[in-house]
């Protein structure tokens, strides 16, 4: 019988998760089988605890349940402690544990991926749910320069740059004036065609944006685009995290080149 693992969220559909884990497992040989549950808004606890009942090992979790899967642990990593949200269950340990692999997947997929030295850069992070609070703590500790949160709802981005050292928070009126090395789109904006009210003059030559939504041309990496920006969207982000998820229960760590390649092709 293959060990269980799914991708949790609301909406679920759409996601790769299990796309890419099974290219995972039969790379490294391992026996596993990696399905999908959509849980209701009101039902997130009650289908983890289903899942784990039937034997399930592990879970992805993804919007909008991060921050309640971070309450339902018992214990975590510190990088999910510091984010306050979970991204990777483990349920096969005990009292279920979880970790924060956003972060990580973020920064190798700029640094190894995409060639971008992080240290000394001056940064900015856009948003503050979910996918921000996993990618802050990691960014400042690549050695950027300084790092700022803007978000549309301004203490939600005070709150979270409060947590972590160096960083700082503003409104998107109040980058007028101010120029970055890397601007980070973590905000759901793109899935409805918006973006932030972003000043001109925001990118530095030679700046990089990122763009955590994936698969779609956003308006925020056109307009980066008409700025003379280079551009990613977040499709690396997602096989880098889907790689430590996987050696967190498997303790084998996949190849990511191959995965993300057939993934761009698709
Ligand atoms: P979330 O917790 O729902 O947070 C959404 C964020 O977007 C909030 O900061 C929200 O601002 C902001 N926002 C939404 N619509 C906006 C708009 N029209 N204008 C300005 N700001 C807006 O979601 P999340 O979990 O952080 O995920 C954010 C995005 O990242 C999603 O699209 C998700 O798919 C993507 N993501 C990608 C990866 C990857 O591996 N590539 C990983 C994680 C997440 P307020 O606080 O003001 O509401």
């Amino acid at each position: 019988m293959p060990d269980r693992y799914a991708v949790i969220g609301n909406p679920v559909a759409h996601s790769k998760s299990p796309w890419i884990h099974a290219q995972f497992a039969r790379a490294t040989g391992e026996n596993l089988e990696y399905g999908s549950i959509e849980a209701p808004a009101d039902g997130f606890v009650r289908a983890v605890e289903a899942f784990r009942a039937q034997g399930g090992k592990g879970l992805n979790v993804t919007l909008p349940f991060k921050a309640e899967a971070f309450r339902l642990c018992a214990g975590t990593s510190a990088r999910a402690a510091a984010a306050q949200a979970v991204n990777t269950l483990v349920l096969d340990r005990g009292k279920p544990w979880g970790d924060n692999t956003d972060g990580v997947g973020l920064v190798r997929d700029l640094g190894t991926n995409l060639g971008r030295r992080l240290a000394g850069a001056r940064v900015l992070l856009m948003g503050a749910g979910g996918a921000a609070q996993g990618v802050l703590a990691p960014l400042a500790e690549a050695g950027v320069e300084q790092i700022v949160v803007a978000n549309r709802t301004l203490p939600r981005a005070q709150a979270l740059a409060a947590r972590v050292r160096g960083a700082s928070a503003c409104s998107y009126e109040a980058l007028a004036g101010q120029s970055f090395d890397l601007v980070v789109n973590a905000t759901s904006a793109g899935l409805s065609g918006d973006l932030p009210p972003l000043p001109k003059g925001l990118f530095r030559p030679g700046a990089f944006a990122y763009e955590m939504v994936y698969g779609r041309d956003t308006a925020f990496l056109a307009m980066a685009r008409a700025a003379g920006a280079g551009t990613s969207d977040g499709l690396g982000m997602l096989v880098e995290q889907a790689a430590e998820s996987f050696q967190i229960w498997r303790g084998i760590r996949p190849e990511t080149g191959a995965v993300l390649a057939a993934l761009r092709a698709q």
